[in-house]
């Protein structure tokens, strides 16, 4: 089916309050996130959306905030989220990870683990992130039913998932 005929029947689906799945589900059909750390040590983070389904005109989410849906740091680590943006705005979830491997002394998966599976779910906050810090080590956690998500590695098979392994 032609993508924009899908979206619309995804959106007359949530309007009539019969969506099968979660709103947040439908809406991450689109979500590209992408984290890298090339041969130099340098991280990057890009993430894009086309936002929640059924959003208001003017809608901003986290996606294209730095800080909030994406942030990339030499110093700890690249995020890129998906989610409710509302809440990952609010917890500004890709600098907090970073900040806590920078100033808390975490480890990747142990900043990834609190913001995802302890801060957001507080928050009501559902959704996840893809990670990478500077020395290569990767995380890709969320606290919703699933996530698309793939890594890869030089010499390495790659991984490829949506619900948990
Ligand atoms: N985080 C996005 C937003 O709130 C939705 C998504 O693509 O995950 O706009």
């Amino acid at each position: 089916m032609p993508r924009a005929a899908e979206r619309w029947k995804q959106l007359e689906r949530i309007r009539g309050g019969d969506a099968g799945l979660s709103a947040l589900t439908i809406s991450h059909v689109g979500t590209v996130g992408a984290v890298a750390l090339d041969s130099g040590g340098r991280l990057a983070a890009a993430t894009s959306t086309g936002g929640m389904t059924g959003k208001r005109y003017h809608r901003i989410g986290d996606s294209p905030i730095i800080g909030a849906g994406t942030y990339a740091d030499d110093r700890s680590c690249a995020v890129s989220a998906t989610g409710h943006g509302e809440i990952f705005i609010r917890a500004a979830v890709a600098h907090d990870i970073c900040s806590r491997m920078r100033f808390g002394g975490r480890t990747l998966n142990q900043a990834v683990h609190e913001v995802v599976l302890e801060e957001l779910p507080a928050l009501q906050g559902e959704g996840g992130v893809i990670a990478i810090d500077a020395k290569g080590e990767i995380a890709m956690e969320f606290n919703s039913e699933g996530m698309f998500r793939a890594s890869r590695r030089e010499r390495q098979e790659p991984v490829v998932a949506i619900y948990r392994i």
